[in-house]
């Protein structure tokens, strides 16, 4: 997979390439780029020279664009899913879903007239209006994990154009394809050459969009470690950078609470997309005793699941995405054991006919776990669920609000007093209620807090919006001249 610049794909050698790899199949299906400075150099200058122009096109030209972009990834949608699958290794069913996701984000994105009106105060002194528009940054940055190829792009891609931006996307070099055929449609949807590029790579491409002079802005999603490294750097060289990072979130469950319900989400959000994802729930905390009897349904529902390869019918959880990943999140769960923690279900010895060099992890459920464990300290990023076992919500939410991260949080209850108390106290960015992944939809900004953003703005909804684009708030007066005259005091 070569770079996409100024709306063709490059065709001199990279400097290097890295293997792209089928998860499910555990084979060398391709190989991605790595760009340097100087891929970099080029796209941002191709980005700066479309940008211009790009600026200038009305709301409705934009919109048009958006509209016509959004139709051609609904019309590409088991295509995009297809390469997503093949990549990442996550079920064709639930990489739609995450196309539908992105989708949503385009089509608030096209909104984009009513989005970027202004405010206005007319005669704020005799004859003196006031008024703020929104302007566009120039030439941005998406820096994006591999595990939603297609929706992590369309977060930030569909805004940052929308509001007259020229955008460089640098995707994950483990799932590559799928921001090159974002960017493919959107020239095919009128989006001028030069305003969707993307540049393949690792550390070395983004470090050098983090200093590009050229780059007014970086948007990242990622792991925490990188998360800091990218806001740190992209700050001390004047950018304006949000952060995203990572995530260990909890799903509470009260004694009053519908328990089928809960196990349903714990196991739905535990083990969906093998746990790779951000707002996957990796705690459940059971509270007042209530915990037998969930992992009881626990287990009962994970024993119906089926690990296989992504694109088979009927497969509820594909491969983790890579062999070190595979091992790091094994690893994990022998720590776990190993510390005294109760493996409940064991998923390490799955076996899948066919697709035995596939890098596969069945769900897996460990009890008991204790706050000083890293198998409930550390982000694992796989299908494992831990469960800790406490007295109170209090307790839960010290628990929660102790750690690093503050993602995502849900609480399962019929006690509308303590969901109240839980929303007012707990320490994280989204929050569910009788929900397992509380994904703001995209009217709403999606951020965490503590570790899990770095910066103060979210990725979409009216965050989206402000975080590319500038504000001028201007100040003027059209109104025959009253006796001008000079006067040293300040305006007020
Ligand atoms: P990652 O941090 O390894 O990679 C993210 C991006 O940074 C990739 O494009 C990668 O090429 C680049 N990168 C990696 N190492 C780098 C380095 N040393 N210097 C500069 N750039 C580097 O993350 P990942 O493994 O691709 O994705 C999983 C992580 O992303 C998890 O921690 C997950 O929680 C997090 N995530 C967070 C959100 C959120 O909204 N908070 C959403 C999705 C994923």
């Amino acid at each position: 997979m070569q770079h996409f610049v100024g709306g063709a794909h490059a065709e001199a050698e990279p400097p290097a390439w890295a293997d792209v790899h089928d998860p499910a199949r555990g084979s060398v299906s391709g190989r991605v780029a790595l760009g340097d400075a100087g891929a970099v150099a080029e796209a941002v200058k191709v980005a700066l020279d479309a940008q211009a122009a790009w600026a200038e096109e009305s709301l409705g030209g934009r919109q048009q664009v958006l509209l016509e972009f959004i139709r051609l990834i609904e019309r590409s949608r088991d295509e995009l899913a297809e390469l997503v699958t093949g990549e990442h290794g996550k079920t064709l069913a639930d990489a739609r879903a995450e196309v539908n996701a992105g989708l949503d984000v385009a089509k608030f994105a096209a909104g984009i007239p009513h989005l970027l009106k202004g405010d206005f105060s007319e005669n704020v002194s005799r004859g003196v209006d006031t008024y703020s528009i929104r302007q566009p940054l120039g030439v941005v940055a998406g820096i994006t994990p591999f595990n939603f190829p297609v929706m992590v792009p369309m977060w930030m891609a569909p805004i940052a154009i929308a509001c007259g931006n020229a955008f460089v996307l640098k995707p994950s070099e483990k799932d590559p394809s799928a921001g090159n055929r974002l960017a493919e449609l959107a020239l095919e949807a009128g989006l001028p050459a030069g305003v969707f590029n993307v540049v393949h790579g690792g550390a070395e491409a983004v470090d050098a969009l983090l200093a590009h002079p050229d780059v007014a802005a970086v948007s990242f999603v990622g792991s925490t470690p990188v998360a800091r490294h990218v806001y740190e750097t992209a700050a001390k060289h004047g950018k304006r950078v949000q952060a995203l990072g990572g995530a260990k979130n909890h799903l509470i469950v009260l004694p009053d609470a519908d328990l089928d319900a809960a196990a349903d989400a714990l196991v739905s959000a535990a083990y969906g997309s093998a746990g790779e994802r951000c707002m996957a729930i990796s705690v459940a905390v059971a509270v007042g005793g209530v915990g037998d009897a969930l992992r009881e349904r626990l287990v009962a529902r994970i024993e119906r699941l089926s690990t296989a390869d992504g694109h088979d019918e009927g497969t509820d959880m594909g491969p983790l995405v890579t062999a070190d990943h595979l091992r790091r999140v094994s690893g994990y769960v022998q720590a776990g054991a190993d510390a005294g923690a109760d493996l409940v279900v064991d998923g390490r010895e799955v076996r899948v006919p066919g697709r035995e060099n596939g890098f596969f992890l069945a769900p897996t459920l460990i009890d008991h776990v204790r706050p000083d464990m890293t198998v409930y300290t550390d982000e694992i990023f796989g299908p494992v669920l831990s469960m800790l076992r406490v007295d109170s919500l209090e307790e839960a939410v010290a628990l929660i609000n102790g750690g690093e991260y503050g993602n995502g949080v849900s609480l399962y209850t019929r006690d509308g007093v303590a969901a109240r108390q839980f929303q007012h106290t707990v320490q994280a960015g989204m929050v569910g209620l009788n929900v397992p992944i509380p994904v703001p939809v995209p009217y709403f900004p999606f951020g965490g807090w503590k570790h899990s953003l770095f910066g103060d703005s979210g990725q979409y909804g009216e965050d989206g919006i402000r975080f590319f684009t500038r504000r001028k708030v201007v100040t003027s007066r059209w109104a025959p001249s009253a006796g001008s005259r000079v006067d040293l005091r300040f305006p007020g």
